[in-house]
Order: C-alpha cells, then structure tokens, then sequence
C-alpha cells in the first residue's frame, strides 16, 4: 500500500510486552524495549503467531537455537518465529515496504555474505548464530539466533518478509513459513513435478502444506502417508490424491499398488519415523528422490546399499531457502490450497504457555495453534 507523503513511523511505545525463556520450559512474560530497525530492517508489530514443533524443541532443550555462541537459557531471549504483522518503523534506507503494509515473515535473513547465504542457501547460512561480540556477521534467525516473535514487535530484514493480501486472516499468513518449507523441500529435489507421482510421509504441519503445494505444482497422484485419519482427512481436502494409514496397510505396498508397481518419483519425508528413510526408498521408482524434512531423535539405520543400486538421491533440508516462502505466498493467495485446515486453536498473548501446552500435548487433536497477539 503507498501512502501519500510517507510517514516514517507509526507512534511506537518504548517499551513491549515479550515472553522470554528462563531455564528449560520456563517461559515469562516481561517488559523489554521495543527493538529498532537498521538499515535492510523494519520494524513489525506482531499481529499473530503459530507454535511450532521446533518452538517446543528449543524451549525444553535449547538447540537449534543458538545465542551468544550457546544455549538460549537465562539470557533474555525471546522465542517464537512463524508470525506476521504490520511494518509500524522503517530502517534508513528502506523503501521495499510502507508503514501499515501487513506482512507475513520468514525465520531466516542469514548474513548475507557467506558462500551459502550468496547462493541463496541462507537457511544453511555458515555464520549460524553470528551476530555477538567483535566477530558480529550479522546472522539473523527470528527465534533462533536474534528474538522471535511471542512478544508485540520484532525486528525483521526485507529480505524476510512477504505481503499479505487483504482477503488472507491474519492466522493463515502465521501459516506461509509452514508452507514455504515443504515448497523448499520439492524445490531441491529439483524436479517439474507436474504429472509426477509424489508421496508425504507424515501429516504433522510440514506435510499436510507439502500436499497442499505438491498438489498445486501439479504432481499427479499425491500420495499421504500417516497414523492419524483425523490428519489424513485433512491432506484429503488439501488435495492428496490417495492417504494410507500406515496401522492398517503397508504404505510400500500401498505405493506399489497405487502407482501399479511403477514406485513414485518423489517423497517428501515429513515423519522422522526411525525406518522413514528405507521405507521411502522402497516406494520409490530407480533413479526417484527421497527429501528429508524431519528426523529421528536418535541415529537410525539406513540400507545404504539399497540407494546405490537403485541410484537414489537423498536431499536435507533445513527450513524454507531460496525464497520458497514467497513461492508459497503466492500459492496461499491464489487460494490454491486451504492452509487454514491445519489452525485448530487460538490463544491470546498473555497465555502463550497454554498454546505451548496445546501444541506439546496435541490436546483436542492440536495442529498449528495460533496466538494472536494483537487484537
Ligand atoms: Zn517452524
Ligand atoms: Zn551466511
């Protein structure tokens, strides 16, 4: 939206209301200053954001969040990175985007001048947690490495963030970065998907936006494996073609079967399942591709020998690279798919512990719990 004689700035208070993380899963809500945007920066008012999995992870455990150089405990860090808002300050220099302009983020900004971050792998971006001290590359991670989003503003680089349209709830753009990530995954499998077999494993939030965006890239059929029907139900009227409860059929033979014993081209692999990974290969057809985007919490055994004779590729990803999110957005405002399937729950700012809860527990069948912070 441009504005006619651009203010550049909205009145902004000093200070804000943020949850910061204690020792393990101790979270308290406190007063903090309200940050400032530098050059490439804005500053966003948190409309609303979605709890993720790894949001748990770090809370109870600490990595892959990374601060000062280690664990994010005691050190006034705030997590929190699938969220959206409204651009209420601009950095110097900025004019990408307009005071009042919603937007949605993603987590990752890099440093910009890595070997990975220049190929626009700044998701992988070799300054991880960079950003302290005098060897500051000026890392960023909203969550991660720099504060996240349960809390009212948060610091953002353009590079991050994306334009919401005006038809799109604020709880479904929280939903963007979630979709961007299975985007990424199909992207570095680096294939025309369209009339391509693919399956996702696992209908946790990954995978049921993996189906949504396989389906809208024109893969043909999309296949959904998982334990949950509530979940697969879900992945149905996301657009998967066939689902497969894994407790009532073998999901290789049920490939096999659907794909009349061709095998499928792709698996986006979303279940961290210990035997995923050889269970994957096996629906594949030779030559097919395997994309992890979960794991398993302990090392898991893998039929290695089983890849190599059957020439199958195996990609990793970490998050939602090369602009995926944005690939994604534009899925999400074509209504190509119904992100807001997956948003069960909504809480506001003050009981982020209890959305925390929700999600941890799965309570009243959770999947992506939302708190909206700003009423
Ligand atoms: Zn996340
Ligand atoms: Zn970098």
């Amino acid at each position: 939206m441009a504005t006619a004689g651009l203010a550049k700035s909205l009145t902004v208070p000093a200070s804000m209301k943020a949850w910061v993380l204690g020792n393990p899963d101790e979270l308290t809500l406190v007063d903090k200053p309200v940050p400032q945007p530098a050059a490439a920066e804005v500053l966003v008012r948190i409309d609303a954001i979605a709890v993720c999995a790894t949001d748990l992870e770090i809370i109870h455990s600490g990595p892959p969040a990374l601060i000062q150089g280690g664990d994010p405990f005691n050190k006034n860090f705030t997590p929190g990175h699938e969220y959206m808002g409204t651009v209420v300050k601009l950095g110097p220099g900025v004019d990408e985007f307009d005071i009042g302009d919603r937007v949605t983020v993603e987590i990752h900004a890099g440093c910009g001048r890595c070997e990975r971050c220049r190929e626009g792998m700044y998701t992988a971006c070799t300054n991880y947690g960079m950003n302290y001290g005098d060897r500051n590359k000026g890392h960023r991670a909203n969550g991660f490495t720099t504060d996240g989003g349960f809390a009212q503003f948060a610091v953002n680089n353009i590079n991050t963030m994306v334009h919401v349209p005006d038809d799109m709830s604020d709880e479904e753009a929280t939903l963007v970065v979630t979709a961007g990530t299975a985007m990424y995954g199909l992207d570095v499998m680096g294939g025309l998907i369209a009339g391509q077999t693919v399956v996702i494993m696992g209908p946790g939030p990954i995978g049921l936006m993996g189906v949504g965006v396989a389906k809208a890239l024109g893969a043909q059929p999309v296949i959904l494996t998982g334990t949950r029907d509530n979940r697969l139900d879900i992945g149905k009227q996301l657009g998967a073609d066939h689902v497969i409860n894994v407790r009532n059929e073998d999901p290789v033979e049920a490939v096999k079967r659907i794909t009349r014993g061709k095998g499928a081209h792709y698996v986006l692999e979303c279940s961290g399942a210990p035997n995923a990974v050889n269970e994957a290969a096996h629906m594949l057809n030779r030559g097919g591709r395997i994309c992890l985007a979960a794991f398993p919490h302990e090392p898991a055994l893998v039929d290695v020998a089983y890849l190599v004779r059957n020439n199958i590729y195996l990609f990793g990803i970490r998050g939602e690279g090369k602009s995926a999110t944005h690939r994604a957005a534009a899925f999400m405002a074509q209504k190509r798919f119904d992100a807001k399937l997956i948003h069960t729950h909504t809480f506001p700012l003050a009981e982020v512990p209890t959305a925390i809860k929700y999600a941890r527990e799965r309570i009243d069948d959770a999947i992506k719990v939302v708190v909206k912070v700003h009423q």
